[in-house]
């Protein structure tokens, strides 16, 4: 990968202290570094209106609001920052659902490191 995502500012949304732990290391392993970590969508959505982020990534099940609810609050103030949804709710439904919520790419739990590099070069195109 190349240096330019060492600056990438990054905000994870996930419930799962263990979930933010892995996806904290994977992205540290591609040499980004400015990780925020939210536990749930509320947390996340305040933090998104107070910083500035260049990628979200959030959980689907979240406690106070959901992934999807906090894809559509932040779709309404950003269209252009991409968001990888993070779930187990690996259905044709459900992943219709998150992409017209504004979702721009999908990983299904469990995910390897390879994964989520994959996603994260797809979004930032390189
Ligand atoms: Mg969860």
């Amino acid at each position: 990968m190349s240096s330019e995502n060492k600056d990438l500012k990054v905000l994870v949304a996930d419930d799962s202290k263990t979930m933010l732990r892995i996806i904290t290391n994977t992205l540290k392993r591609v040499g980004i570094n400015n990780i925020t970590t939210a536990e749930d969508g509320m947390e996340a959505l305040e933090l998104f209106k107070q910083n500035e982020y260049d990628v979200l990534f959030t959980d689907w099940n979240m406690p106070n609001m959901n992934g999807l609810e906090l894809v559509k609050h932040v779709r309404k103030l950003d269209d252009d920052i991409p968001i990888v949804m993070i779930t187990t709710e690996g259905g044709k439904v459900e992943v219709i659902t998150a992409i017209k919520a504004g979702v721009n790419n999908y990983i299904v739990k469990p995910f390897t490191p390879q994964v989520l590099k994959e996603k994260l070069q797809a979004i930032l195109g390189y």
